[in-house]
C-alpha cells in the first residue's frame, strides 16, 4: 500500500524582547524554498526533510513536500510571513485531503508570531481542523522548543533533537517518520505526554555536552529503547516571554499498548522531576568581559583560544551587534584575533565604498539596543576582505548547506579582524572565517558570537574555550529581561516555591 504524506518544514526561534520582527526577507535569506527546490537544497544534507526522505522512499510514499522555511532566530515573526508560509502548508493540506494518510512536519516549538504566543500551536490546530482527528500528524522539534498543551493536542507524534549543538536532524526526522509509517499501517494509535517545568533557565544550562545533562538524554534513550516510541526534552528557551515558558519532557507511546501510557507519564515525570532539581547547580562558567580579554592578552597556547560572546547569539535573536567584549580586547590591546560577526549592515555599506588595504575609520555595533552590550564603536583599521557573505558550510551542522552573511566586510583594527556582515548569522562552521579569507587556526584568538553551537565546528581546532556574558539580550542573567506574559512563580525569577503547588488536604 502507497501511503500519501504531506511533508513541511517551518521553523523560527522568536525573541520577544528584540525590538526587530522577522519578515519575509528574513526566511528568503536563510531558506524560503518550496516544493521541489526544497527536495533538491535539503535532501542530502543533515536536516529533518533528509530524514523523513531517508525512510519515505524505501518505504514508497508518495511525498508532498509542500515547504521549507526557517529564518535566523529573531524577533516575531510578522503576519504576513506566517500566513505566507503556513497559508502554503495550510493548502496544501486542504487540495489533498482526500488522499492524505499523513503529515509530517519539521517545526521549532518556540516561534512566536505577532497575533499570538504559540505559532506552533496555532499551525498545527488549523491543520487539525482542516484534517479532522483521525489523520496522524507527527512532529519533529528543535532542543530547545517550549511545547504548550495545544500543540500536543493537535498532534499524535513528537520527536525533538537530543543534541546540543544540534547535529541529529537528519536522525530525528527518520525516528519521527518511522513513527508515522508504523501509524499509518496501523500497526500502532500513538499519543503523546507532556510534563512541564516552571524554569526561565534552560534545562540543562545550555550544556547537553556534561554529564549530568548527558543523563536527561540516556534516560530518554533507555525509556524509548525499552519500548516508548519516542521521549523527549526540551530544554526551552529564555528569550520569549510567553504563557508557555519553560522545559518540559514529552513521551510518545502507543495508546493500544495497556502499560505504555502509565509508563510514558512515570518517565516524563520523572525527568522533569529532575530538571526541577537540578535548576540550581551552576553547569556553565560565565566570564566578564575584562576576565576574557585578560585572558585573550595572556594566551599563548599552540591552538587558538575560543572566547564565546554568549550573550550575543544571533542564534538565540540577540542582535550580533554588541561591541561590550570587542571593546574589552580593544582596550587591553590583544592581537592575532579574529570577532565574529558583528552584525551592521550599514557600516558594511560604508566598508564596501572602500577598497581592500585602505585604512578606514567606521563606527561598528551598538545600534540594537545599547543597553544591552554596549553603544556604537569608532575603529580605525585596514579593510581586508569584501565579499557578498555567501558561503557553504562543511561542517555537522551546515555541512553541505549554503548560507550567507549578506555584503561583509573584514576590517583589521590593531590586530583584530573584525568581520561586519549585513545579515545575522550565529558562528558554527569553519567556513564561515575561511569563505573570508581567516583561516581560524592560525589565529591566536577567535571570538564567536554563539553559545553552544559553535563547539560542533570550533571546540576540535581550540586550544580552550570560554564563556563570556558581555550583558547582550541573551544574558543568562535573565533579570535584566522583563518578562510579563511568563506564568509565575518561574524559576530563577522566583525562588521560594515548589514545582507542584500543595494543596491543603
Ligand atoms: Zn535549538
Amino acid at each position: 500500500m502507497t501511503f500519501t504524506v504531506l511533508t513541511a518544514e517551518f521553523m523560527h526561534e522568536s525573541n520577544t524582547f528584540s525590538r526587530f520582527r522577522t519578515d519575509l526577507p528574513q526566511f528568503q535569506v536563510d531558506t524560503l524554498l518550496y516544493g521541489d527546490e526544497a527536495m533538491r537544497a535539503r535532501r542530502n544534507a543533515n536536516t529533518e526533510l533528509a530524514g523523513f526522505m531517508d525512510v519515505a522512499e524505501p518505504a514508497g510514499w508518495s511525498v508532498i513536500h509542500a515547504i521549507s522555511a526557517h529564518a535566523v532566530p529573531g524577533g516575531q515573526v510578522t503576519k504576513a510571513a506566517y500566513d505566507h508560509i503556513a497559508g502554503i502548508i495550510l493548502q496544501a493540506a486542504r487540495s489533498n485531503r482526500s488522499r492524505l494518510d499523513g503529515v509530517l512536519l519539521g517545526l521549532h516549538g518556540s516561534m512566536v508570531p505577532e497575533f499570538c504566543q504559540d505559532g506552533e500551536g496555532y499551525l498545527l490546530g488549523l491543520l487539525r481542523a482542516e484534517l479532522g482527528a483521525d489523520i496522524p500528524v507527527a512532529v519533529t522539534l528543535d532542543l530547545h522548543a517550549m511545547v504548550s498543551e495545544d500543540m500536543v493536542r493537535h498532534a499524535q507524534i513528537f520527536v525533538s533533537y537530543k543534541t546540543y549543538p544540534h547535529v541529529d536532524m537528519r536522525e530525528i526526522g527518520a525516528h519521527a517518520a518511522r513513527i508515522l509509517d508504523r501509524a499509518m499501517r496501523g500497526e500502532i494509535a500513538p499519543r503523546t505526554v507532556r510534563a512541564h517545568v516552571p524554569m526561565l533557565d534552560e534545562a540543562n544550562s545550555g550544556r547537553t555536552d556534561i554529564p549530568e545533562t548527558l543523563a536527561l538524554y540516556d534516560r530518554a534513550r533507555e525509556a524509548e529503547a525499552a519500548g516508548l516510541l519516542a521521549v523527549s526534552v526540551n530544554a526551552a528557551f529564555t528569550g520569549a516571554d510567553v504563557s508557555c515558558v519553560g522545559p518540559t519532557v514529552l513521551a510518545t507511546y502507543d495508546s493500544r499498548d495497556p502499560n505504555a501510557e502509565a509508563a510514558a507519564r512515570h518517565v516524563t515525570e520523572e525527568l522533569a522531576d529532575s530538571i526541577w532539581q537540578g535548576r540550581t547547580s551552576k553547569r556553565n562558567v560565565f566570564i566578564e568581559v575584562d576576565e576574557a580579554a585578560a585572558e585573550a592578552l595572556a594566551w599563548r597556547g599552540d591552538k587558538p583560544l575560543v572566547i564565546a560572546d554568549y550573550a550575543d547569539n544571533p542564534g538565540a535573536g540577540s542582535y550580533g551587534d554588541s561591541t561590550a567584549l570587542l571593546k574589552g580586547l580593544l582596550d587591553v590591546g590583544a592581537e592575532g584575533a579574529v570577532f565574529a560577526p558583528m552584525v551592521d549592515p550599514e557600516a558594511s555599506a560604508e566598508l564596501h565604498q572602500h577598497k581592500e588595504g585602505e585604512t578606514v575609520t567606521v563606527t561598528i555595533g551598538g545600534k540594537g539596543d545599547a543597553r544591552f552590550g554596549g553603544g556604537p564603536l569608532t575603529v580605525t583599521g585596514v579593510l581586508r576582505k569584501l565579499s557578498d557573505g555567501t558561503y557553504v558550510g562543511d561542517g555537522p551542522i551546515q555541512g553541505g548547506l549554503a548560507h550567507s552573511f549578506g555584503s561583509t566586510a573584514v576590517i583589521d583594527v590593531d590586530g583584530i579582524e573584525v568581520m561586519v556582515v549585513s545579515e545575522a548569522q550565529q558562528m558554527v562552521d569553519l567556513q564561515q572565517l575561511r569563505a573570508f579569507g581567516i583561516e581560524p587556526t592560525a589565529r591566536r584568538v577567535l571570538v564567536l558570537k554563539s553559545m553552544q553551537h559553535f563547539r560542533a565546528a570550533f571546540e576540535p581546532i581550540a586550544g580552550k574555550v570560554i564563556v563570556c556574558d558581555a550583558g547582550a539580550l541573551a544574558t543568562p542573567r535573565a533579570e535584566r529581561r522583563r518578562y510579563i506574559r511568563a506564568p509565575r512563580p518561574l524559576w530563577p525569577l522566583d525562588k521560594d516555591f515548589e514545582r507542584f503547588i500543595r494543596l491543603r488536604p
